[in-house]
């Protein structure tokens, strides 16, 4: 199958169980030449994902000549925020305040519009995984809503892999609900970025409106993950 060929079954998948809701699909180029992206352009993507800062500015360069809108979905260090503040339309990994308050201060010195950001969080619990708890998310929710520079759009999660369909739905439904609280309190959220190649399919059903698609679209990646 070619690209374009992946690109419209993962459409048509996607907007099957998404039952006429919105839901933004991110092609996940991490690992992948830029010629890939501009394949996967021409045949109408136009979000990307990248996770590797260095990885991400090359492309980023040799593509220059396309209006795409790119997806830092990788861990964040605090050395590298101004580059993602400054070449990122969206974070979907935010999960320290240090962090959020760096991306905010980039943005503001180049006088470029608030940052889209999500924040991370780890449902299944697991100790050293990136993300706040559940429990940790409306303090950080709190903060980065207060900065400037950022806009906050919605939570991410990235769960532990898993065959068991139940267990996928369980977690994307925990990362729901944990949105919907945060909506009651007051926070204007409106992304639920959920589902890769594997789980996009529960991560729909339970009301994801971004998913970050990698393998399904390009193939296996080439470079390190
Ligand atoms: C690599 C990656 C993806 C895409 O994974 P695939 O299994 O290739 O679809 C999605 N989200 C994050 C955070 C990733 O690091």
């Amino acid at each position: 199958m070619t690209l374009a060929q992946n690109l419209r079954q993962v459409e048509s998948r996607v907007s099957e169980l998404a039952r006429g809701r919105p839901v933004c699909i991110v092609a996940v180029s991490k690992g992948q030449p830029s010629e890939k992206i501009r394949e996967a352009f021409a045949a109408g993507q136009r979000a990307f994902g990248e996770s590797y800062v260095q990885e991400a500015l090359e492309k980023q360069e040799a593509l220059r000549d396309l209006s795409l809108e790119w997806h830092f979905i990788g861990p964040l260090q605090s050395n590298k925020t101004t580059p993602v503040a400054l070449h990122f339309d969206w974070v979907h990994g935010l999960d320290r305040v240090k962090i959020a308050e760096r991306l905010s201060d980039a943005r503001i010195v180049a006088k470029l519009p608030p940052l889209n950001v999500c924040l991370q969080v780890n449902l299944s619990g697991e100790i050293g995984k990136a993300g706040v708890t559940a429990e940790d998310a409306t303090a950080l929710a709190r903060v980065v809503g207060m900065l400037p520079g950022l806009k906050l759009r919605g939570l991410m999660t990235l769960p532990e892999q898993t065959a068991d369909v139940t267990l996928q739905r369980r977690r994307f439904a925990a990362l729901r609900s944990l949105f919907e609280s945060l909506r009651r309190e007051g926070f204007e959220l409106d992304t639920l970025s959920m589902g890769m190649s594997d789980d996009f399919a529960a991560a729909v059903m339970e009301g994801s409106t971004i998913v970050r698609v990698g393998t399904a679209l390009f193939g296996e990646r080439r470079r390190k993950t």
